[in-house]
């Protein structure tokens, strides 16, 4: 009897899992070659709220339409689950053969689709609340299959790294090869910026172009991540050679920013992360104008050191080092812990 009533109150009590966004520092599209990127888990993110239940995953969400319900185990094609942001859900209990569900709800206080990684907050949330209890690397690559499988987008391991692996206080340099992460602490006496400017999706957009473009020009010289920029001249082709240009400068400006952030030499810091836009805009061709004007109004703001475009590219956010106060419209965001189960 005392066995009967402690499982009821198992199954009945509410449980918590919280997933950090993350704001990539530098280090943009270099991920899906095994190259190095320097994102910061941060203080917004998706907490999920839930109840035990058996073999169906109910979920509803805050400002997203729809109820989600699925039977455990998902063997099914998650792209055409319905509403269309329960496909990750799908992809993650796919992912993990899950057959222990639950039901509850998603709270979010991050935009979706403007890349601060909603997706992989989602999809980390999720797998823990699903009871995966691996290291934060496996699941970060079990939430990265999950998105493929979504999305069918070939995007790299950083989100649901940076996101999994999280370390209060610091950004992470992740070496996407090796997959090794690196905490560096964030400096108190700077801000770290986020704007929202626009809504994207990378879905149809042209970040599998680029992944194709990269894999070209690997053909061609080997992997970016070990070239040098006299390899990069040798490609025959414009596009590809802009496109490799951006990988091979942009791990070196991830080096060079760790190092003048760890020296506190902000005005190097800041120059890098605007030149990283710069190299998005003219050799990657992820920008748009719109975007482009708000990093140019960021960068021209006294007391800012630098401003780019976050994430994936075609809209989305902006991230800007400053001086303490400097950016007054924004979230002034904080580097915090990876995706954890709370009380
Ligand atoms: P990003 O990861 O940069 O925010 P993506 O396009 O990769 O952008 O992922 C956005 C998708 O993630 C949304 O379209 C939705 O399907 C899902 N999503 C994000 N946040 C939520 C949420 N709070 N509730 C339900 N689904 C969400
Ligand atoms: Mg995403």
């Amino acid at each position: 009897m005392a066995e009967v009533s402690r499982y009821l109150l198992s199954v009945s009590e509410t449980l918590r899992v919280h997933a950090p966004g993350r704001v990539n520092l530098i280090g943009e599209h270099t991920d899906y070659t095994g190259g190095l990127v320097f994102p910061m888990a941060i203080n917004r993110g998706i907490t999920l709220s839930y109840t035990a239940a058996d073999g169906v995953v109910e979920l509803t969400s805050d400002g997203v339409p729809g109820v989600l319900s699925i039977s455990l185990p998902f063997d099914s094609a998650p792209n055409a689950v319905e509403p269309h942001w329960g496909s990750y859900i799908a992809a993650m209990a796919a992912e993990l053969r899950a057959t222990q569900g639950l039901r509850g709800h998603v709270l979010s206080d991050i935009p979706a689709g403007a890349g601060l990684s909603s997706s992989a907050a989602l999809e980390c949330a999720i797998g823990l609340a699903l009871g995966f209890d691996g290291t934060p690397l496996e699941l970060s690559q079990a939430a990265q299959r999950a998105e493929h499988r979504a999305t069918g987008v070939p995007t790299g391991i950083m989100d649901q790294l940076s996101i999994a692996a999280g370390v209060a206080g610091h950004a992470t340099l992740i070496d996407c090869h090796g997959l090794s992460v690196t905490p560096h602490a964030v400096p108190r006496d700077i801000d770290v910026v986020v704007r929202f400017i626009a809504h994207r999706t990378l879905e149809g957009s042209g970040y599998g172009d680029r992944v194709a473009e990269c894999k070209r020009a690997e053909d061609e010289i080997g992997p970016l991540r070990l070239a040098t920029l006299d390899d990069v001249e040798r490609i025959s082709e414009d596009i590809i050679r802009r496109r490799a240009r951006h990988v091979v400068n942009e791990n070196q400006r991830v080096h060079d920013f760790a190092a003048a952030l760890g020296i506190g030499d902000y005005v190097e810091a800041g120059r890098l992360i605007t030149e990283g836009h710069a190299s998005l805009r003219d050799d990657f061709d992820v920008s748009t104008a719109r975007m482009d004007a708000a990093v140019d109004g960021i960068v021209a703001t006294p007391g800012v050191f630098g401003a780019r475009m976050t994430g994936g590219g075609f809209g989305g956010c902006i991230v800007a080092i400053c001086q303490p106060g400097a950016l007054a419209d924004g979230w002034i965001v904080s580097p915090s812990a990876g995706a954890r189960r709370i009380d």
